[in-house]
């Protein structure tokens, strides 16, 4: 996959996104990564890049004209092009996994009060990572990036590792455990030790229909009749 970011601060997404998997990802060709910074395509000796609000008020505003034309550079006729804002779509698991189908992404990240709001027709998608404020659109592109980089095949070394952890299926994952078998007086459960394959299944199972029942009741699935821990699966929708 070929992902390009439009960014005055290249910096902030290329060095998060140099370490651990995704940075192993990128030095064997999982993911190509690019930047592009609209100050390149300014041509004032200032190369400004942002102005004053119309109507007045505080902070800048990036102009429209060395965004479009710094996206026009690396958009491609297959593209998607996602514009990040605080007023986007809420980033989650399922826009995860639509990204991830995608040949090539482009990110625009708005930096100062956001970008000058005639930029928003050339997104393909308005994209949040959550219901809060950030100075920049590039913390916002680094989650998104990490999040998709590790479903394209090949990056995690066992493609299965995404199959069954948090909100796949729309519950969260049962919790781990590794050596020791007790450590500071508090033992592994036992279904684990077992060495039963079933067993260990049921228990992963049933074990996170009642974590997301008690933490996310909004995302678990029907439970079984038989399953429900008394007065527990309260909060499952129907
Ligand atoms: N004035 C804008 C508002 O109130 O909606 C906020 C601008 S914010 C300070 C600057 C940039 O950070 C935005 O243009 C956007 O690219 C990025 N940004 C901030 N919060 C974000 C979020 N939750 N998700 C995605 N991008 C965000």
């Amino acid at each position: 996959m070929r992902v390009d970011a439009v960014t005055l601060f290249p910096e902030m997404i290329d060095r998060p996104l140099s370490e651990s998997i995704v940075g192993r990802a990128r030095t064997e060709g999982f993911l190509e990564l690019g930047f592009v910074n609209p100050r390149d395509f300014t041509e004032d000796r200032h190369r400004t890049v942002d102005d004053k609000p119309y109507g007045g008020g505080t902070g800048m505003v990036m102009m429209a004209e060395p965004v479009y034309r710094a996206l026009k550079k690396v958009r491609k006729k297959n593209s998607f092009v996602i514009l990040l804002t605080p007023k986007g779509r809420r980033f989650d698991q399922a826009a995860a996994l639509e990204l991830a189908e995608k040949k090539h992404l482009v990110f625009i990240c708005g930096h100062y009060e956001g970008i000058d709001e005639r930029v928003t027709p050339l997104a393909d998608m308005e994209l949040s990572i959550g219901d809060y404020v950030l100075t920049g659109g590039e913390p916002a592109a680094v989650v998104v990036i990490d999040a998709v980089a590790r479903l394209i095949p090949g990056v995690l070394k066992k493609d299965d590792a995404t199959v069954n952890e948090t909100f796949t299926g729309g519950l969260l994952e049962a919790p781990h455990y590794t050596r020791p078998g007790v450590w500071r007086g508090k033992a592994v459960p036992p279904a684990l030790l077992s060495g039963n394959h079933k067993l260990i299944a049921e228990w992963r199972s049933g074990t996170a229909r009642e974590l997301t029942a008690k933490e996310r009741p909004d995302l678990a699935g029907p439970v079984p009749a038989e399953k429900k821990p008394g007065g527990r699966s309260k909060g499952f929708k129907k």
